[in-house]
């Protein structure tokens, strides 16, 4: 009779147990064990170093880490998820961007200097011409004399002239570039600078280090299945913040967020994903 009972039992034990241990393969419970992570493709566009970015990502994974307590990450070269650092357009407006504002910059700087040359000849031309009216006045010059005096005045008016057009000039240049670069990169900056997918994390745009940081931030707070939230002071706050960038601390909706994902089991987040398929399927984009 007992041995009956047991045997009846053990298919469904061997069941359920092969469930639960496929469940915990798949869909392990964050913060158990560390993610893994190698890195993958870097564009030498952004002049940065492998061993420099993965610096970054160890630097960026503390943040998570110190508050946690837990090893979250770890590097290894052989890992399927990959943090890569991608060069396309996102990136070359911002290159684009710094280095126009240096060509204006330059143009500024000529432009003050021939405001500077301008202003020095304009007086020179009126004091010359107020002494040459006033040697006509007084009539005591020879003709010659007046006829030297007159053109060299002449002359320093020209100087003027030519000078003005070379500042007038510079203006233009100034204002056709600002021109250029509005109609060319208007309405462009749209993308997000960073996206975490499954088993990838890409950075597409930063630019400082600082800005690098707080993307990285963010993208590895996905990774740990972290959503977004609402205080603009959070590093999982949809948008960049620029505020956020000297700090490197958490805000309480980032923690707060931390320790509710790290307390889930593996059967929660099956569950997740299983609402999250079962929506996908019935609601279909
Ligand atoms: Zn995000």
């Amino acid at each position: 009779m007992i041995m009956k009972i047991l045997r009846a039992l053990v298919w469904p034990i061997v069941l359920t147990g092969g469930f639960y241990l496929a469940v915990s393969l798949e869909f392990p419970a964050p913060c158990a064990r560390p993610i893994a992570y190698s890195i993958g493709r870097v564009d030498p566009q952004f002049h940065v170093s492998r061993d420099t970015f993965l610096k970054d990502v160890q630097d960026a994974e503390k943040v998570w880490e110190h508050e946690s307590g837990k090893q979250l990450f770890t590097y290894d070269s052989n890992a399927q998820f990959t943090v890569n650092l991608v060069y396309d357009q996102r990136q070359q407006v911002v290159d684009q961007t710094n280095q126009f504002t240096h060509q204006l910059d330059t143009l500024s700087a000529q432009q003050q200097s021939a405001k500077n040359k301008y202003d020095q000849a304009y007086a020179s031309y009126t004091s010359a011409k107020n002494a040459y009216l006033q040697d006509v006045k007084d009539r005591n010059k020879s003709y010659d004399e007046l006829e030297q005096e007159r053109v060299a005045v002449n002359k320093l008016a020209d100087t003027v002239n030519g000078l003005a057009t070379k500042e007038q000039q510079i203006v233009s240049t100034y204002n056709a570039n600002v021109q250029q670069f509005n109609t060319t990169y208007a309405g462009q900056r749209e993308f997000d600078q960073g996206e975490y997918q499954g088993n990838t994390i890409t950075i597409y745009e930063f630019s400082k280090n600082d800005d690098l940081q707080l993307v990285l931030e963010h993208e590895l707070g996905h990774a740990l299945g972290l959503g977004h939230v609402e205080n603009p002071a959070s590093i999982m706050y949809y948008m960049v913040n620029p505020k956020n960038l000297a700090s490197k601390e958490l805000s309480i909706q980032d923690i707060g967020g931390l320790t509710a994902q790290c307390k889930k089991t593996s059967l929660e987040i099956f569950w997740e994903h299983l609402q999250i398929a079962v929506s996908k399927l019935l609601h279909p984009v």
